[in-house]
């Protein structure tokens, strides 16, 4: 078995993106929308704002109370679109009940649309354009991709099907000729269709969902889940023993999470270059 090091891979990135952004003719902005005091919102926040600073961009915070109002926030957002300072717009979700979040993130131009949750963005990705994808999934295929693993071809499981992670990932592994399978909360006998997976994602947030007896041998597994249990984070698959029979797995964490930030960074420099063409 093979852990597949997310963290190193997205290292790797961050230092090639670091020199590349090092020799860039202007400054790259990457702005970051915070609503709320939600503590998990506001560790990745902070994660993600650090990670924009180690590569010599400039971090952007916009951070507004729980009880802003929709047409405001709205408003912030669209002079985030006219400002030729900022190059990526993130909206960290999730957002208060009383703001809808579809609108929200379709007022983001699809331009600076990083996180890829735009209408425009996930049409192009269903299409194959090359656009802004979301960062989890483009983050997996890179993985995928760094370990020199088939995708063409293989028979690929994906487990939850969130607009964040499932439906795209199912849909850029389509893209690359695997045939794909998304199961979710309704589907009947799950094991029934995880044991048919050559590669098996699993995003659904719940641990142990997937043990053992519900792979195959050899299975490649990524593992998108992230669960606190006592004081430990993991993921939704039972690693010690799925471990055992995959030969290759993500662990959790230090997998499949450190690649989605470096993604968010990639997805901001070609925001730049696309912008200055
Ligand atoms: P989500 O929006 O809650 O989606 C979970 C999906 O799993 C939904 O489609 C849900 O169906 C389905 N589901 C729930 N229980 C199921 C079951 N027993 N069997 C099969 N499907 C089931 O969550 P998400 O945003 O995709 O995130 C999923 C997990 O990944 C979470 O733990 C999250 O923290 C983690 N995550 C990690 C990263 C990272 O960077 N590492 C990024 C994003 C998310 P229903 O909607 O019908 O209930």
């Amino acid at each position: 078995m093979i852990l597949l090091n997310g963290k190193s891979l997205a290292n790797e990135i961050k230092d090639n993106l670091k020199e590349e952004i090092s020799s860039y003719h202007r400054k790259i902005g990457l702005a970051v929308v915070l609503v709320g005091e939600d503590q998990a919102s506001h560790l990745y926040v902070s994660m993600k704002k650090k990670a924009t600073e180690y590569v010599g961009m400039e971090s952007i915070s916009l951070q507004f109370p729980e009880d802003i109002s929709e047409e405001k926030l709205i408003s912030e957002i669209e002079k985030l679109n006219t400002n030729s300072k900022v190059d990526g717009i993130l909206v960290q979700l999730p957002l208060p009940n009383h703001i809808d979040s579809n609108k929200i993130l379709e007022i983001v131009s699809p331009e600076k649309d990083v996180d890829g949750f735009h209408p425009y963005n996930v049409g192009g990705v269903l299409s194959g354009l090359d656009t802004f994808a979301p960062c989890t999934p483009v983050g997996m295929v890179e993985l995928l991709d760094k370990y020199e693993i088939d995708i063409q071809g293989k028979n690929v499981v994906v487990v939850g099907a969130s607009n964040i992670v499932g439906k795209p990932i199912a849909s850029l592994l389509l893209n690359r000729n695997a045939t794909v399978e998304i199961c979710h909360i309704y589907t009947e006998n799950l094991k029934e269709h995880t044991l048919k997976a050559d590669i098996l994602v699993v995003a659904v947030g719940k641990a142990n969902l997937i043990t053992a007896d519900m792979v195959k041998e050899g299975v490649v597994i990524l593992d998108v889940g992230i669960n606190k249990v006592g004081n430990k984070i993991v993921g939704d698959v039972d690693f010690d023993a799925v471990s055992k029979k995959a030969s290759y797995i993500t662990p959790v964490p230090g997998g499949v999470g450190p690649m989605t930030i470096a993604m968010l960074l990639k997805n901001t420099l070609k925001s730049a270059k696309r912008r200055d063409r």
